[in-house]
This record gives C-alpha cells, structure tokens and sequence, in this order.
C-alpha cells in the first residue's frame, strides 16, 4: 500500500513574475509504507520542495498529493494538522530552531502540541532521547550547553516523538564530523528497524543512501530521474554520473572490474556486500575463497 503517492505534482515559485521557477515538475510517484527512501540529487534539483509538499508546507500548483489515499489539500483544517503529525519533517540544520530551557522541553513540544497528556509525552520524549542515543540525564540540561552533534540529535528526537509514520530528513548528518554523521544514520537505521514507519532521508552522499536506503529516488531538474532499489538504480551508473552525480566508490570499482572483462551477477553497491561478491567470484574460480 502507498503512504503517499503524488499525481502530476507541480510546484512553481513566484507565479506570472520573471523570477517564475518550475521547481517540481510533474511528479508521479508512489512510495510504500515501510521504505526507507534516500532523496538524492544536485542543489536545484528540486528536492526540499518535493518534501515540504509531502507534509502541506508547500500546496502544489497543481496535481495532488495523497497521504493512505487521501488527497491532502481536499482535507479540512483539522485534520490537515494531523498530516503535519503524520508526516514529520526535520529541516536542515535543525538545531538553530531549538529554543526551549531544556532537552526534554524541546523533545516534548511536538507532542504537546498534539494534546498528548503528561504521560505518554514523557514516554515519547524518554523513548525517543534513547533512539537518537541521548543519555537521560541531558534532558535536564539546557540544549545550548550540549555538542553540535548532540543538538542535532536532540531536534530529530523532537520530530520522531510525534512518532509519525513518515519521517522525512533534509540532510541531517550536514556539517557534522564522520563520527556524527555515522551516528545518526545508524541510529536512523535502528529506528526503522523497530519502529517499522517509513523514513525519507534527502542525502549529498551516495555511500549513505546506498547504505542505508531500500529504494533511491534520483531528482533532476524537477523531475524524477528514476525511483528504484539501490541495485536497479545503480545499474544506470553511467548515466547518473551524465547528471553529475556521484555513485559508490565501490561501484566504480566494479564497474572499472567489469569493463575488465570480469562478470557479476549483480550490482555491487556496498563495500560489505563487495567483500561476499569477491569471495564468492575467487570460490567460483576454483580458490579456496582468500584474497
Ligand atoms: P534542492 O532542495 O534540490 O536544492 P530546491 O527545492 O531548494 O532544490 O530548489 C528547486 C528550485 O527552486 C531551484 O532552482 C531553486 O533556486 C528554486 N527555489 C527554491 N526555493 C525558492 C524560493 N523560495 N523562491 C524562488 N525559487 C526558489
């Protein structure tokens, strides 16, 4: 079953002015319930658009967007406010929007804000912190006096403490050390795994995405270039490398094996699945599977 599906979304800024922009073209898209879906394209390419349109931030100049079937823009008010619980959206460098005395306030807004009561917010709030791997006692702490890294994590665990069913990242390891940033997708990673919801996770990096996610979407120029599984997706190496784009490293090279003359029967894409595919190859070939 699709949790959203878009239909000829269209989003144009600055209507009937020169500075007109098509930013989302014609976008048909299905996602299912339960993927973890990595965004990946240029800047410009349309990507936060297509999101804040997934949560009513944005309404489409035209097509329509529809949350389990439902089109969200036919919605009235009120529950228009509860596809913003359904559909959590963690902006870029969320840490600047932080803003109450402490972790656990910060933590514990959005579920106020849905007129939770008192103790299933702090079951959120407590659940969540230990999700993004923030030790209870830094709940108590005002959120200035944490890392950087530890703020971001702070900001995500307030989204998913709406627990929504689609969670919706705008790079969210930006700006953070590899250590960090490895964190946070580990920890995204998890959560997917316990909590079964669907995660969209827009990235720079095609090592995070193939990594972590079960299908890639590829925008280019406000469209899609093509929405797949990893392996699929980068089948097309060349292809999106024509757009600019970067692929794994580890596909690279499999691809330079392949036009070696080397076969594999499928695409390689992660560096640990590479270590099974070349181990399996040097078996085959008759070794006893050491390199
Ligand atoms: P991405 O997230 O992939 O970088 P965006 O959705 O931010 O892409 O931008 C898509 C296109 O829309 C770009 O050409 C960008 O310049 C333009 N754009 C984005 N925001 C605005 C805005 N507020 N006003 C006018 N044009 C915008």
């Amino acid at each position: 079953m699709a949790i959203l599906k878009t239909e000829g979304l269209t989003y144009q800024y600055s209507v009937g002015t020169p500075f007109e922009k098509t930013a989302v073209d014609h976008v048909d898209l299905e996602i299912q319930d339960g993927e973890f879906v990595g965004l990946i394209g240029h800047t410009g390419s349309g990507k936060s658009t297509l999101i804040q349109q997934f949560n009513g931030l944005l309404k489409p100049t035209s097509g329509r967007i529809l949350l389990d079937g439902q089109d969200i823009w036919a919605l009235k008010k009120a529950d228009m406010r509860q596809v913003r619980f359904q559909v959590g959206l963690v902006f870029q460098y969320p840490e600047y929007q932080l803003f109450e005395e402490t972790v656990y306030k910060d933590i514990a807004f959005g579920p106020r804000n849905m007129g939770l009561d008192e103790q299933e917010i702090d079951r959120r709030v407590r659940q969540t912190a230990q999700a993004v791997g923030l030790a209870p006692e830094l709940l108590e702490q005002p959120p200035f006096a944490l890392s950087g890294g530890q703020k971001r994590r702070v900001a995500i665990a307030g989204v998913m403490a709406m627990e929504p069913r689609v969670l919706i990242l705008d790079e969210p390891t930006a700006g953070l050390d590899p250590r960090g940033r490895d964190r946070i997708l580990d920890q995204l990673k998890t959560y997917h795994r316990s909590h079964g919801g669907t995660i969209i996770l827009v990235s720079h990096s095609m090592e995070d995405v193939a990594r972590f996610a079960s299908k890639i979407l590829v925008m280019n120029q406000g469209k899609v270039f093509c929405y797949d599984t990893p392996e699929h997706v980068f089948r097309r190496s060349e292809e999106i490398r024509r757009l600019g784009l970067s692929v794994p490293q580890i596909t690279r090279v499999f691809n330079a094996l392949e036009s070696r003359g080397y076969r594999f029967d499928s695409q390689v894409y992660t560096v640990a699945y590479a270590k099974d595919m070349l181990l399996r190859h040097l078996k085959e070939k008759g070794g006893d599977g050491t390199c």
